[in-house]
């Protein structure tokens, strides 16, 4: 059967696949198909790409890099917009100006060579700025709330375009995050003057951190629950005697208990499974509810 939304935006010359593998969007390695997926090259294709998947009355997810998501298995229905290529980064002064699919890391990067500081934290999360400010990600001391000054979004209820600079901030949480029909389409950040050489080491120091510390030789999204109030998941989870506990190809890290890796040919049901027998696993031994950090869709 003819797809229209597909024939529409094909004839607009928008970059478009149908029956989207989504496992290979997804730093977790997982995933089933997606019914559609759209690659805009720029603001203006991403808005306009909205307003026709609206008319069209599919569901719609907005992907940065697919760092913090755990697709579902099989078919998933809806359009998919992966904003990879909306990856202008400006700096001006103190401030840098990024697009939505603008890489942290290339973000961080601009800073260094700017001699910017206080984006040190974000050089080695494996984010785009959009998801970055949704989920407020942060590591080692900073997180998005402290350099975020503005952000434009699109209010995909009625097709305006705002200017936030109000955002909510709070633990892995954002107004991103709680008003869904908000798509970030660019923020502006506010660093501080610094001192190239620091900035730099600083940056190369945390990510040995990473290195010695996360399991990054496995696919994984990360940190799959968030840090519960007093605790910390990866040493609950390690004090269950759980690392190294499987369910088919997903596995919790040997290296770092908060991380569920996938040793090869993971599903989402097999990350679904584990991430109960963990959770019932830590509220049994500590009274503790681990809560998901990883956005699940299916
Ligand atoms: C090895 C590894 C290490 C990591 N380390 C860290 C860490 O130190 N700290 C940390 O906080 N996180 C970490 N993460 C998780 C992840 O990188 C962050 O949460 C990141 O900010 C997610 O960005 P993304 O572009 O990949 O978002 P995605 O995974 O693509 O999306 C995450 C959510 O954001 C939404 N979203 C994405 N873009 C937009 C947009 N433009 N507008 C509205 N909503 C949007 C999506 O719909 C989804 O709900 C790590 C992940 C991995 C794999």
């Amino acid at each position: 059967m003819k797809n229209d939304l597909y024939s529409t935006l094909v004839d607009a010359k928008i970059a478009c696949e149908q029956n989207v593998p989504l496992s290979g969007y997804s730093s977790f390695r997982i995933g089933g198909r997606g019914e559609l997926g759209i690659f805009p090259k720029s603001v203006s294709e991403l808005v306009f790409c909205i307003s026709k998947i609206k008319r069209s009355g599919k569901k719609f997810y907005v992907i940065g890099n697919g760092s913090n998501i755990l697709f579902g298995d099989g078919e998933l229905d809806g359009v998919f917009i992966f904003t990879k290529g909306l990856c202008g980064v400006r700096v001006e002064g103190n401030r840098i100006y990024a697009e939505a699919g603008a890489s942290l890391s290339a973000i961080a990067t601009a800073a260094e060579e700017g001699s910017l500081t206080g984006l040190e934290f974000a050089k080695g999360i494996p984010g785009s700025l959009g998801g970055a400010v949704y989920m407020n990600a942060g590591a080692y001391g900073g997180q998005m709330s402290d350099v975020t000054v503005s952000s434009t979004a699109l209010d995909t209820e009625n097709g305006e375009t705002l200017t936030l600079t109000e955002h909510g901030f709070s633990y892995r949480d954002s107004v991103y995050m709680r008003s869904p029909s908000l798509v970030c389409l660019s923020a502006e950040l506010r660093l501080s003057a610094g001192n190239g050489d620091e900035i730099k080491e600083k940056m190369r120091s945390l990510a040995v951190q990473r290195r010695e510390k996360q399991p990054l030789e496995f696919p994984s999204a990360g940190s799959y629950f968030k840090r519960p109030e007093g605790h910390f998941a990866g040493k609950l989870i390690e004090d269950c005697g759980l690392k190294g506990l499987r369910v088919g190809g997903a596995e919790v890290s040997k290296k770092h208990a908060g991380f569920i890796i996938n040793v090869g040919g993971a599903t989402a049901a097999d990350v679904s499974e584990l991430e109960e027998k963990i959770v019932s696993a830590v509220y049994e031994r500590f009274g503790v509810t681990l809560e998901r950090e990883v956005r699940l869709i299916k």
